[in-house]
């Protein structure tokens, strides 16, 4: 009863597209998920006839041509549908000196907004866009598999070998050396540096250039998809489709151990006592909830060691999840806004600004009338650590005022306007992702070589895989699921299938 081929602990977006390729193959697998209900950063939760997105929101990967749109692709592997709706604008940006512009769907109209910006600049601006669509376009034209898989490997060079050859060159490289080929101006170099961070949470130096590849020219090309019933009927669709090829799913299962014998992954061991085994485990959980928690300081590899080394858990974020009257939001068509007043408050504490506003997309998330407004700025779990109950409530609402003044600039009548708010911290990020710190995930604890030290799936001990946003190629839901495409290929392999 308790033997199944392949265990999954976790139902993030990476832990389920292993899971639903694993069934699509027809290996018999057990998905264990902490929480009630599948998704985690991709989740949802519901407060009074509002459906808020726990985390993402501006989702890539939902196109209809080429081989990057993976979302399309793990949901249409277990036959199951979703309606999206397309953004026209993937990023409204709001950053200092006036600099105001919209990051179109349409490419030409995007350049446009930054030459009427920096017209001396207009020559760089193209070669550096044009050199992010190479990228893109080499890996858009292979299917995207484990790059573990000696035959896979094989089989892709000689299918396309340009391409092949081309991501080798792009591996170790990041934004930074591309931008500085063609760019002079220091403030377009810092639009740049943003960017990046707006999404890899670290600057241009540091964000490699695969990624960049495909965030940079996706937009323009699949571009940005809105899940119709919020992001959280994603991972809800995937885990129907699991179930319906025979794949199980528990919902309120912690592991609290992942069983090694003879230096063998062989199970897992829940918080109520019961256990499970399967021929192969694979964590979604993050790599340091992985090798800090789940196993036991005797089996933590030397190469685990070394990657932390390499890596650190970016910062958590304070969340505002607010639901307010429609006339707030009079002005402002767009869905996504980058905020910041001053450069120098790029990477700080509280300092720029995210905010979604899904239901300019899909008004069925509130009640008529009324809007959501995600806003969320990188805040680090020392800020919020050991506070007694009351203080913590205080610096709460005090960090949420701040907030929305800083939003009223933007949006004037935010707080008349308010109908409803949660106020979320690293703390909570922590305790409902089950994320160590509540952290976005792993960022270079100093500058790396691209995405050469990001490790596969397979990991130092036998038989046991990790999956997500601590292994190869990094955050957000494409890339996890790309993640999640190349753990149950190289998992299948080593099945045999
Ligand atoms: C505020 C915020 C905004 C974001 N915005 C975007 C965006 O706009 N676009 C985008 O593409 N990406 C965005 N991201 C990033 C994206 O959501 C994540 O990179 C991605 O969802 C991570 O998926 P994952 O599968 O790696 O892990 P997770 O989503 O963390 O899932 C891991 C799962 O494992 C479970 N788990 C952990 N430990 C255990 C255990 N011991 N036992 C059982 N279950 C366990 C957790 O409960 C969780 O469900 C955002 C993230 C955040 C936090």
């Amino acid at each position: 009863m308790n033997q199944y081929d392949a265990i999954v602990i976790g139902s993030g977006m990476g832990g389920l597209v292993t899971a639903t390729q694993l069934a699509a193959k027809g290996i018999k697998v057990l998905v264990l998920e902490r929480y009630i209900i599948p998704g985690g950063s991709a989740g949802y939760f519901e407060r009074e006839g509002y459906r808020f997105d726990v985390g993402a929101s501006m989702i890539f990967g939902f196109g209809e041509e080429g081989t990057t749109n993976l979302l399309t692709r793990a949901l249409d592997a277990v036959n199951v549908k979703m309606e999206t709706i397309p953004d026209p604008v993937q990023i409204h940006y709001h950053l200092p000196n006036k600099l105001d512009l919209r990051v179109h769907k349409d490419y030409e109209k995007f350049l446009q907004e930054l030459y009427n910006y920096f017209p001396e600049e207009k020559d760089g601006i193209k070669k550096f866009y044009d050199e992010c669509w190479q990228v893109f376009n080499y890996l858009n034209s292979m299917e995207l598999l484990s790059l573990e898989e000696i035959r896979y490997l094989i089989r892709v060079f000689f299918q396309h070998p340009l391409s092949c050859l081309g991501l080798v060159k792009y591996l170790p490289l990041n934004v930074g050396d591309i931008a500085r080929k063609y760019i002079k101006n220091p403030e377009l170099l810092k639009f740049i540096d943003m960017e990046c961070y707006c999404w890899s949470v670290v600057p241009a130096d540091l964000t490699p250039m695969i990624n960049a590849g495909m965030v940079f020219s996706d937009r323009h090309y699949g571009g940005i998809n809105y899940p119709k019933g919020g992001v959280g009927k994603i991972a809800e669709t995937l885990a129907e489709g699991l179930e319906k090829l025979g794949g199980e799913i528990q919902y309120g299962a912690r592991v609290t151990e992942i069983i090694i014998k003879n230096y063998v992954a062989v199970g897992v061991r829940l918080s109520n006592g019961t256990e499970y085994y399967a021929d192969r485990i694979i964590s979604n959980a993050t790599r340091w909830d992985t090798f800090d928690k789940l196993i036991d300081n005797d089996h933590k590899p030397k190469t685990e060691k070394k990657w932390q080394k390499n890596y650190k858990q970016s910062p958590s974020f304070l969340s505002l999840h607010m639901g307010v009257d429609a006339q707030v939001l009079a002005h402002q068509p767009d869905c996504h806004h980058i905020i910041l007043e001053n450069w120098d408050d790029l990477e700080a504490e509280q300092g720029t600004i995210f905010v979604s506003i899904p239901t300019l997309l899909d008004p069925s998330l509130a009640p008529e009338g009324n809007h959501i407004i995600h806003t969320f700025t990188p805040s680090s779990i020392e800020y919020w650590k050991s506070l007694p109950p009351e203080t913590y409530e205080r610096k709460k609402e005090e960090a949420a005022g701040r907030l929305i003044e800083r939003l009223e600039a933007i949006f004037p009548g935010l707080e008349a306007g308010l109908d409803y708010m949660e106020i979320g911290t690293p703390r909570t990020h922590r305790r409902f992702l089950n994320r160590m710190n509540g952290t976005y995930g792993p960022i270079p604890a100093h500058r790396l070589h691209g995405l050469l030290s990001m490790p596969f799936n397979r990991t130092a001990i036998k038989n046991l895989y990790c999956v997500g946003d601590s292994t190869f190629p990094g955050q957000g839901l494409n890339a996890v699921a790309f993640s999640g495409f190349s753990c149950a290929h190289r998992v299948a392999v080593d099945l045999g299938y």
